[in-house]
This record gives structure tokens, C-alpha cells and sequence, in this order.
């Protein structure tokens, strides 16, 4: 029996806006929610650990959980984002067809015209256009609890290390000998919400800047020796610090015996 049926034909107009519509399910703020609540994990460990040797295998299976849904969150934003450049490649070629009329439907069958198969435009590799892409993809929401994770067992050593990411900024006030200051050097006592300047990465206690701008709302950064000009703008939340402080006080007022320094004279 002769082929009468062609196995692919273009879409028509109104299939093609239908696929429009066409989205995958918006997620983020489901990995949003799954980074806060590992957050809030990683506290209560912290906050009821009763010896400081208990902390380490904690922090490493709350890490690797972040690096999953950090790996899943990832694969997620790329199928989502393959799906919106499968779609728009086969809505221009189905745009390019010709319209399937009594005419052209021979040569649908027999191939003579060609339609694109939507399955096949959906399989196709493209990891390097969705490479080439990524900064189209939404900012990971794991990712910054992920970071944390990273550099928390650190931290809880010493909440006064120098980070390797610290080393960064060569002209950090804020370095003292290879510490790193866990007060605010307006106020004078420990950081309670710490801002830090995206001009010259000094760090101080939003309390301390509101006081420090509240007459001069342009002036010269806080940290003797920096002449950036700021105003208070200039700051935002600087989480790393405020996690140094809450570790800190965590193991003051648990008197935890962590690394090798004696004692944390915090408070
Ligand atoms: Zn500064």
C-alpha cells in the first residue's frame, strides 16, 4: 500500500503560539526555599552542638546535600532553558515550511518538502549554545548556601582565619597580623549586622555607618588609612562576616575547645 500519510508536517499558527505556552514549571523558588531551610540546618547543628569533634561530620553530609541540589538545581535551569531554545528553533523552521494545502501534501509525504520533528529539535546536543547562554540562567539559589557550607568548617576552627578569597583584597585593613577583626572598628564591639563596602571591602556594623553617615551622607570611608569616598549605599550584608561572629559567640558561650588558640575573648 503507497505511503498517504507524511510522518512530519509544520504546525500551524495557532499549534505554534500553543507552544508558546509551553514552559517548564518555575522552580527557583523551590530551590530557594531548599538552600534556606539546609541554612537553618546548619545553625541548629551549630547552635546544639555540645563538643566541637561533633561538628565536622555534620557539616560534611549538610555540605554534600548542598552540592546535590546545587548539581540538580543546575540540570533543572538547563533542561528549562533548553526547552525555550528547542522551542523557538522549531517554531522558525515550522515558519519556514510551506503551508500544508491538497498541493503540498504529496510532498510531505513522499519528502520532497520536509517539516522539523519536535522530538528530535528537543534531544538535540546543545551544551555549548546553553554554555554560551549561561548568564541568561537565573543566579543559583543554592549555590550561596552551598559557598557557606564550603568555608564553615574553617570558620569553626577559627572564626578569625583569613580565607584564601580574603587574600584577594591586598590592601585589607581589616587583616592584622593574619586575623581577621571580628569588631567593628566604629562601634568597637563585636559585628551585630555587618556591612561590608563594594568600593574597598571594609567591613562595619550597620549601627556604626547609619551614625557615621546621619551628618555627612558622602564621605570618607571609616577604616583609617582608606580614602574611598562613601556613602552608605555603598554597603550591603556581608554573610561571611556575620557567620565568623555567630560561630564565634556559639563557641564562647559554649566554651568549646576548637583549634589550637586558647581562648576567643570575644564578648
Ligand atoms: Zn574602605
Amino acid at each position: 500500500m503507497p505511503k498517504i500519510i507524511p510522518d512530519q508536517l509544520p504546525l500551524n499558527n495557532n499549534a505554534l503560539k500553543e507552544l508558546q505556552r509551553l514552559r517548564a514549571t518555575e522552580q527557583s523558588r523551590l530551590f530557594k526555599e531548599c538552600g534556606e531551610e539546609l541554612k537553618d540546618t546548619m545553625y541548629q547543628c551549630l547552635e546544639s552542638v555540645q563538643e566541637a569533634k561533633e561538628i565536622a561530620p555534620l557539616l560534611e553530609s549538610l555540605a554534600e546535600c548542598a552540592a546535590t541540589l546545587e548539581k540538580q538545581e543546575n540540570q533543572y535551569n538547563n533542561m528549562a532553558l533548553n526547552l525555550e531554545l528547542a522551542k523557538k528553533q522549531y517554531t522558525t523552521e515550522s515558519e519556514n515550511c510551506k503551508e500544508v494545502t491538497l498541493e503540498t501534501w504529496d510532498e510531505y509525504v513522499d519528502k520532497t518538502l520536509n517539516a522539523p520533528n519536535l522530538i528530535d529539535i528537543l534531544k538535540m546536543e546543545r551544551s555549548e549554545e546553553i554554555k554560551s547562554q549561561t548568564r541568561r540562567l537565573p543566579n543559583s539559589r543554592i549555590s550561596d548556601t552551598n559557598k557557606t557550607l564550603r568555608i564553615l568548617p574553617q570558620i569553626w576552627e577559627n572564626p578569625r582565619c583569613v580565607l584564601p578569597d580574603d587574600n584577594d583584597n591586598e590592601d585589607d585593613l581589616m587583616i592584622d597580623g593574619g586575623i581577621i577583626e571580628l569588631t567593628c572598628p566604629i562601634t568597637c564591639k563585636m559585628f551585630e549586622k555587618p556591612l561590608i563596602s563594594k568600593q574597598c571591602n571594609h567591613v562595619f556594623d550597620e549601627e556604626g555607618l547609619k551614625s557615621y553617615f546621619s551628618r555627612e551622607p558622602r564621605r570618607d570611608c571609616p577604616q583609617t588609612g582608606c580614602s574611598k569616598i562613601l556613602t552608605f549605599r555603598d554597603f550591603i550584608p556581608d554573610p561571611v562576616m556575620a557567620l565568623r561572629c555567630r560561630i564565634a559567640q556559639i563557641q564562647e558561650t559554649k566554651h568549646l575547645e576548637v583549634g589550637e588558640h586558647e581562648s576567643l575573648d570575644v564578648l
